[in-house]
């Protein structure tokens, strides 16, 4: 073989170790290639036939998107995952697989983030799909829609997005499961550090892996980690559909959820310290963090968060304050980021009123409790002594 050809090809393709010189890389690489071959066209035609495991087109396997799937999957205990190309992409891909064999009706949780409930009501209600929205906290009216609407799927998120409710995953998993209906939980302000819903009785937990587990800004994707029924239905549609992840967010994905259980925990700790710091503050009227024992759902956070991590996230409201007080409060902070998203290593602020909830209602937000003087914050791994001396200095 001429040097030329050697410069393309050696070297590549030797990452089996059933071959003779054969290694393991010790991190996953990431694999770019698109397609794969086989030592003959048999072979590629049972791996084609799906008779034989193997890749032989990145749309259907990656070996970078495998590997955080199998990590994923191994996160949740749950059979199989399937790595996506955002969060949204996740949760869409979820209700397709939820409803393929079930009644087109959807009941979910009326707290949800702003974007699944655009695609429930532009994307998949003008397809045809029912969908009715429930108050997830309160069981007897759980009860009594999945009794009117006899749902296919049941959505809910673990923690809702901004004031922090955690509705009874295992009771709601059970009616769910005694109608028919599939349970798919969006677990993203969770992490499976808090929460692993397949233990509770969903079919399907998905993640933004852009906040939490990925956790550096630095990277869009999504993961649904489903039972065994629900793996196929998934990896079926995305063969078909090609919602998956690139290799290379695979792999900073990767990359970030070696370090996701020890953030979290700091992340966590740093909450609670901010939320009973805020609780004690003259200008601050009112703080939601799932610590709080006068939190509305106490009883059920008790039961499914482990002791002591009660999450990233503090929302809290300043005494009298409209949006002009805010963006004075917000544009004072010097270290804490005003930004959308969450879960990265950096404290992030965000005002609902001009983000999740800016397409709902003054008088609607009112209702739904997301008063004027509300913000989201969630902490970071930064020393908690410093995220707490910008907030003074901003409130002074
Ligand atoms: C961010 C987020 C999503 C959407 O994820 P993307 O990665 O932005 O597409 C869905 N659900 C929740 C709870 C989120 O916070």
């Amino acid at each position: 073989m001429k040097i030329e050809t050697k410069a393309i090809h050696a070297g590549d393709r030797k990452a089996d170790p059933s071959k003779p010189g054969g290694f393991v890389p010790v991190t996953t690489p990431i694999y770019t290639a698109a397609s794969y071959i086989y030592e003959s066209t048999a072979q590629l035609d049972r791996v084609l036939g799906r008779e034989e495991e193997g890749y032989c087109y990145s749309r259907y396997d990656n070996p970078t998107n495998a590997a955080l799937e199998e990590l994923m999957a191994s996160l949740e205990n749950g059979h199989g995952a399937l790595a996506c190309s955002s969060g949204m992409t996740a949760v869409h891909i979820a209700l397709l697989a939820a409803l393929s064999d079930r009644r087109k009706s959807i009941l979910a949780a009326s707290a949800l983030y702003g974007a699944t409930t655009s695609l429930l009501n532009k994307v998949l209600e003008p397809l045809g799909i029912q969908v009715n929205f429930v108050d997830i906290c309160d069981l007897d009216k759980v009860r009594a829609k999945i009794d009117d609407h006899q749902p296919g799927c049941v959505l809910m998120e673990t923690i809702s997005n901004p004031l922090l409710r955690v509705g009874d995953m295992d009771r709601i998993a059970e009616l769910a499961r005694a109608a028919g209906a599939a349970l798919v939980v969006d677990n993203t302000f969770a992490t499976p550090l808090l929460v692993r819903p397949l233990e509770h009785g969903a079919h399907m937990s998905v993640h933004s892996v852009t906040k939490f587990l990925a956790g550096h800004g630095d990277v869009m994707g999504g993961v649904i980690v489903s039972d065994q029924e629900h793996h196929v239905i998934t990896r079926n549609l995305s063969r078909t559909i090609g919602p998956m992840l690139g290799p290379f967010e695979s792999y900073l994905t990767m990359r970030g959820i070696k370090t996701f259980a020890l953030r979290m925990e700091r992340q966590c700790s740093n909450a609670c310290r901010v939320a009973s710091w805020l609780a004690s503050h003259p200008r601050v009227s009112k703080v939601h963090y799932l610590a709080d024992p006068a939190h509305p759902d106490a009883a059920v956070i008790r039961r499914l968060l482990p002791e002591g991590l009660f999450g990233a996230i503090v929302t809290f409201e300043l005494k009298d304050a409209g949006k002009q007080e805010m963006f004075r409060f917000m544009d004072r902070l010097k270290l804490v980021v005003r930004a959308t998203s969450l879960g990265d290593v950096h404290s992030l602020i965000l005002y609902p009123v001009i983000a999740s909830h800016r397409d709902v209602s003054p008088k609607q937000r009112e209702r739904l409790g997301i008063h004027d003087g509300l913000v989201r914050l969630c902490v970071g791994i930064e020393a908690v002594d410093d995220i707490v001396a910008d907030l003074e200095q901003a409130l002074a």
